[in-house]
């Protein structure tokens, strides 16, 4: 295995039609089809989560230029809007569900500085159509709390019923644990890893080289006001930071490094 290799993980919530100016957190379907497209076009590769997990623990390698897609919470835009991008690309993708909210409304606390409307989840039948295109879903927890503010026995009842549930629409149990707001302290992934998951994943920026810690994998966020040129030098650099500025700097960097 290439020790060296680093794999980007990019992460997204919603996709469809943001409520303001300021929802970097949702994308418009044209803006995610053309990032998609740009990262083709510069010979990026989608894998799915299983593949990388595997490359992770050395019983793979993957190719040059892999990534992984994941969307977080499930909103219906995913299924409505990404899953034709990606099923032209033949590109694998994650959900991660919140499991007790499926087939209902995103009505959890948001941490935005600005309100958010709750917005329609994937159902169960929307959920096998991705499923048999190629999709995998795991555990984004039962309700969305931040499990870092529950009792342990709460904590591991949250995440041991959002295994049933994904099981009994999926057939198969979910093992990839995304944290809801990216919470996490060591309490959190003990539970996670007793409630049987295997890896979980943060919201912390960066690159994932095999030697990184298998409950903290780190994801780039990607708003929907990313250009695909900031897409594309977000997953260069593995930074939440796709400016031009951070990329002069990051150079800058390195030939001061070197000389
Ligand atoms: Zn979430």
């Amino acid at each position: 295995m290439d020790t060296a290799q680093r794999i980007p993980i990019l992460m997204y919530h919603r996709v469809g039609e943001p409520e303001h100016p300021r929802d970097i957190y949702c994308i418009r379907p044209e803006h995610f089809s053309a990032q998609m497209q740009a990262l083709a076009r510069a010979s990026w590769c989608a894998v799915s989560i299983e593949d990388f997990d595997a490359w992770r623990r050395g019983e793979k390698s993957l190719p040059e230029n892999s990534f992984v897609l994941t969307f977080d919470d499930g909103f219906t835009g995913v299924f409505d809007f990404a899953a034709p991008t990606l099923k032209k690309l033949e590109w694998p993708a994650t959900v991660f569900l919140v499991a007790g909210k499926l087939g209902g409304q995103s009505d959890w606390e948001v941490t935005t500085e600005e309100p958010m409307l709750p917005h329609p989840l994937m159902n169960a039948a929307q959920l096998r159509s991705l499923s048999a295109q190629g999709f995998s879903l795991h555990s984004h927890s039962l309700l969305h709390h931040d499990l870092t503010k529950l009792e342990t026995s709460a904590l591991e009842q949250d995440l041991r019923d959002s295994r049933v549930l994904i099981t009994d629409i999926c057939g198969q149990a979910p093992v990839y644990l995304a944290y809801p707001y990216g919470r996490h302290n060591e309490a959190v992934r003990n539970a996670a890893q007793r409630a049987g998951f295997t890896t979980a994943f943060s919201v912390e920026s960066g690159f994932n080289r095999p030697t990184v810690s298998a409950y903290q994998i780190r994801r780039l966020d990607v708003f929907g006001t990313d250009t695909p040129a900031m897409l594309l030098r977000k997953i260069r650099l593995g930074t939440n930071d796709g400016s031009l500025t951070h990329l002069m700097r990051y150079y800058l960097h390195r030939i001061l490094r070197l000389n």
